[in-house]
């Protein structure tokens, strides 16, 4: 997958893609990127790249010259560009698997109040929000549309340890212990030492919805759940638990 990733502020990213399994991803030509400053697309001799806005209002907006430019110079038009904005979608693990799946994506981030309108109706398929706040520039923003996207191509990190993460399967993921067996007078529940497979697994399960309830009932919504998952949950809806 090639990313490019249209910033003022290129700095903020390239420690990301040069640090840890990115780097390595990037060292296997697994992913290619490129970090694209709009300010030296700005045409006039203080490399000016906002204005104030039509209509009045505080703040300052995004010129559409410079942005325009540098989605030409990364051939935007034949990529999937996501401009990231607290207006758009909101970000999820779906999401991410539908743009680990594309060729090329290119990310613009918005800085002041955002980005001219008609570049958006020009060259954005989708903008996406990571949270319903407001940040103070699409870098941080952008990074998390990047990590959550490129630990699902194929190769970058083992399937296995993606299969039963949060939010597959719609569910969020079960509590996890390692070394020592008792920590500060703590124990790791009896199950996980016992070697018995299927008990294991039928705790964790219990767990991931016991958890999913609690913090996130709205992904188990519709969910359909059967035999003995709908067991499971009953049993937890009786112990106290929320539907
Ligand atoms: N005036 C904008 C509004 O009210 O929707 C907020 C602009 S914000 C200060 C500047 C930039 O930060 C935005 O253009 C966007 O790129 C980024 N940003 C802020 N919050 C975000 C969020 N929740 N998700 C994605 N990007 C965000």
């Amino acid at each position: 997958m090639r990313i490019d990733v249209l910033t003022l502020f290129p700095e903020i990213l390239e420690g990301f893609f040069s640090s840890s399994i990115m780097a390595r991803a990037v060292e296997r030509n697994l992913v290619s990127y490129g970090l694209v400053n709009i300010r030296d697309y700005a045409t006039d001799k203080h490399h000016k790249c906002d204005d104030e806005i039509f209509g009045g209002g505080a703040g300052m907006l995004m010129l559409p010259g410079p942005v325009s430019s540098a989605l030409d110079a990364v051939d935007a038009k034949n990529a999937r560009v996501v401009y990231v904005t607290p207006g758009g979608r909101l970000f999820n693990q779906a999401y991410a698997r539908d743009l680990a799946g594309e060729e090329r994506i290119v990310i613009l981030c918005g800085r002041y109040e955002g980005i001219d309108q008609r570049i958006i109706d020009a060259y954005v398929d989708d903008e996406v929000s990571v949270g319903d706040y407001v940040l103070s520039s699409g870098e941080t923003a952008a990074l998390v549309i990047v990590d959550a996207v490129y630990r699902l191509i194929p190769g970058v990190i083992s399937g296995e340890s993606l299969d039963e993460e949060s939010f597959e399967g719609g569910l969020l993921e079960y509590p996890q212990y390692t070394r020592p067996a008792v920590y500060d007078s703590m124990q790791v529940p009896e199950v996980l030492v016992s070697g018995h497979h299927a008990n294991i697994v039928k705790w964790r399960m219990k767990k991931r919805l016991e958890k999913t309830l609690l913090y996130r009932p709205d992904l188990l919504q519709g969910k359909g759940l059967e035999g003995e998952l709908r067991a499971m949950i009953l049993e937890l809806i009786e112990q106290g638990g929320e539907a």
